[in-house]
């Protein structure tokens, strides 16, 4: 890692939480419980997609207690349109039971307890303790990964190397809005295939750059 990132890293922050001020989430819920569930199924999916099978699921299955009890056909056939239905309907079950079984019915509100359950991993933990508990929380997912990777920030391929870098480079006070502004910077400026490198406002601080423009 640069000694120079961590004054990178501010910088970055600085020009990008302005731009994307809304640290939040695209998936539609009502409670940690929904969160938790949408956020799992968004694996592999587009959260437009979630969210058009989550008001059917949450219809029938509205908290842990329910879901913990439901038949895996039933919720297979739920979220299907969200790809990989069979282990995202055994994952949200097993979830729910559980959290039913080791928390009262009540969504854990710690990463070390959210990565016990089922389906769920260091993203979907740190996007359910930012989000709904409002603790610091580094989402790292394919835009934040890709993005601080070009911007040397965190140049690795692996999403749990890169929220401890990110983490080492700012306070906790900053976790959460310089992840969700990285994901929206990366979800529509620096692009898998075609990052807008003349436009983009980090130009002149990306070591990447030069590497698009002109392509
Ligand atoms: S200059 Fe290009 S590669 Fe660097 S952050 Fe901006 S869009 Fe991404």
């Amino acid at each position: 890692m640069s000694s120079k990132s961590p004054s990178l890293a501010y910088t970055v922050y600085n020009i990008l939480v302005p731009l994307w001020p809304n640290a939040g989430s695209a998936l539609a819920y009502r409670s940690c419980f929904e969160l938790l569930v949408a956020v799992i199924l968004s694996a592999q999916c587009t959260d437009e997609q979630v969210n058009s099978v989550t008001p059917a699921l949450f219809t029938a299955y509205p908290d842990a207690e329910s879901l913990s009890r439901a038949s895996i056909a039933d919720v297979e056939t739920l979220v299907h349109a969200t790809g990989f239905f069979r282990a995202k309907a055994a994952n949200i079950v097993s979830t729910a039971g559980k959290i039913m079984r080791d928390y009262g019915g009540t969504v854990p509100d710690t990463i070390e307890e959210l990565v016990t359950l089922p389906g769920v991993g260091r993203k979907t933990a740190n996007l359910v303790v930012s989000v709904c508990y409002g603790k610091p929380g580094i989402v790292v997912d394919t835009h934040v990964l890709r993005t601080a990777r070009r911007l040397g920030l965190a140049p690795t391929d692996d999403p749990s190397r890169s929220e401890r870098l990110i983490g080492a480079m700012l306070p906790q006070s900053m976790w959460t809005a310089f992840s969700y502004a990285l994901n929206r910077h990366g979800k529509f400026v620096c692009t898998a295939r075609k990052p807008s490198c003349q436009t983009c406002p980090l130009a002149l601080v990306c070591p990447s750059a030069q590497d698009f423009i002109g392509r």
